[in-house]
């Protein structure tokens, strides 16, 4: 499978044409950006990180019955996935306390959640990603209530598979981000990437952040993070 045309560059992937119009390959770049794209930089070898680590989670997460967009891995960097018509959301789900959960409701980090809990952005960078619940979703069409109600399973599907997964590994999946998108035939997928980009994790005993949260806050050992996770999954 070919890269025909490119269709859209992001912040961290290129996205091309291939002959198949179902599908297309996407390319993982080392750029990084935080806060609005206000921050930006480099993490030398993220893109083959994201790019396998997301790969193999959406197969563990297709043996555990959850749809996703995953086709085949072409190379360290590229990947063939289904088109899918993104649902405009960020779906983030949290077991621990962190980021703008414990910055907006004034708590400190690392409170473990009873149950997990779930929250939705709208995908619009004019307007910064805002907070929103699922009947400002509905009433401004970006998803039917029914497919509300699937995404929701989902997401808490792909929590339940991947907390007890990382636990294994000594990881604490602290809280992540989810986007899914419509096939043709209105199936939803779980589209984009799981990655140390798009999760946060701790090592299980030092707490040790293992994520992006290091560029994000200037933390040092950026790519020494990348490079551990990559470790822990594929123990290369
Ligand atoms: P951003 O757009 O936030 O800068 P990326 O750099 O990761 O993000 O760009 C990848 C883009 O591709 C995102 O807009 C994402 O929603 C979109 N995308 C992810 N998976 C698919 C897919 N299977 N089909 C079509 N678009 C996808
Ligand atoms: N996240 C993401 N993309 C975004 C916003 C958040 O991948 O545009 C992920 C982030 O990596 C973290 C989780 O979603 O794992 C929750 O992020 P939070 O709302 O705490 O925002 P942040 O503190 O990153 O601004």
């Amino acid at each position: 499978m070919q890269k025909i045309e490119q269709l859209y560059e992001g912040k961290a992937k290129k996205v091309y044409s291939t002959e198949d119009e179902n599908l297309v390959i996407v390319s993982y770049k080392d750029d990084a950006t935080a806060f609005d794209g206000l921050k930006k930089g480099t993490i030398s070898g993220k893109g083959v990180v994201n790019n396998r680590m997301s790969n193999f989670l959406m197969q563990i997460l297709e043996k555990n019955g959850v749809k996703t967009h995953f086709v085949e891995e072409l190379n360290d960097r590229e990947t063939v996935v289904k088109k899918v018509s993104i649902v405009p959301l960020e779906v983030i789900i949290r077991n621990i306390s962190a980021g703008s959960f414990a910055k907006r409701f004034g708590v400190e980090e690392g409170i473990v959640f009873e149950e997990p809990t779930i929250e939705f952005s709208y995908k619009n960078d004019d307007l910064h990603d805002p907070l929103m619940n699922a009947y400002h979703a509905i009433a401004l069409g970006l998803a039917t209530r029914e497919e509300i109600e699937e995404i929701k399973a989902m997401a808490f599907k792909v929590n339940s598979v991947l907390k007890e997964y990382f636990l294994k590994l000594n990881v604490k999946l602290v809280d992540f981000k989810l986007e899914f998108g419509r096939l043709a035939d209105g199936t939803i997928v779980l589209a984009d990437e799981i990655s140390p980009d798009t999760c946060r994790f701790w090592d299980k005993v030092t707490n040790e952040k293992l994520d992006k949260d290091r560029f994000r806050r200037d933390l040092g050992g950026v790519e020494d993070a990348y490079t551990e996770m990559m470790h822990r999954v594929f123990g290369d």
